[in-house]
């Protein structure tokens, strides 16, 4: 059994625009990616059982931010927007690809990521980049289909069903590169609205953060 953790101890502990500025790279952390108006930040507050928690990452300066919230002294979660793309220019949204980039490829203390997509609109640009870096630098990685209350039940589980299919044909089993056993791309249903799919977001942050054998 691994250890549940209390997620809402979360707290704010900064928003950071440069790699240089993240808190030291021990521990354990565990991003959150997802396009803007996916859900992401309703998804972060069922999930820390706080109303506004995720607000912070929105407000205006820090929405080209890394958002990092701490659970305990070792434990992050890492919040990695993905801002409204149509109004921003290519150099901006460059840069914020190669900081993202790098820091899924270099953050040791790094875990596992949870990549947010809409269940109607699916592997769009920003989910395919994410779910790119990810498997390839072996950061595990899960998939959150939000605001599921939209669709009916049926198609609903359909797309889940669709979207494993296609991440374990594109991706495979991925091979942690710190540490723990090699785990496949779990996608599961989430909404916001009904509270659905808490529970099984707390199994798998449980699991990675109380994965002991760092390399
Ligand atoms: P973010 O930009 O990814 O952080 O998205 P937000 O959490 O701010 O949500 C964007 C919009 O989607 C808001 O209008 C929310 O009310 C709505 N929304 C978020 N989660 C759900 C959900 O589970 N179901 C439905 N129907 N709407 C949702």
């Amino acid at each position: 059994m691994n250890k549940p953790y209390n997620y809402n101890k979360a707290e704010f502990l900064n928003g950071i625009a440069r790699l240089s500025q993240l808190p030291e790279d021990v521990g354990y952390e565990v991003a959150f990616a997802g396009r803007s108006n996916v859900g992401k930040s309703s998804a972060l507050n069922a999930i820390t059982n706080r109303r506004a928690l995720a607000r912070t990452s929105k407000t205006p300066g820090r929405t080209q931010q890394i958002n990092l919230f701490t659970l305990d002294v070792e434990r992050r979660l890492a919040d990695l927007p993905g801002y409204g793309f149509a109004k921003v220019p290519n150099s901006v949204k460059k840069q914020w690809y190669a900081l993202l980039e790098t820091y899924l490829q270099t953050r040791a203390s790094l875990r596992g990521i949870i990549v947010f997509m809409d269940v109607r609109r699916p592997f769009m640009e920003f989910d395919v980049r994410m779910l790119d870096w990810c498997t390839e630098s072996g950061v595990p990685t899960y998939i959150v289909l939000t605001k599921s209350d939209k669709l009916k039940r049926g198609p609903a589980l359909a797309m889940v069903n669709t979207v494993k299919k296609r991440v374990i044909e594109e991706y495979g089993v991925i091979t942690p590169r710190n540490g723990g056993l090699p785990e496949a791309i779990k996608v599961q249903l989430f909404s916001s609205l009904k509270k659905e799919g808490v529970a099984e977001v707390h199994a798998q942050l449980d699991y990675w953060l109380s994965i002991q054998n760092i390399k």
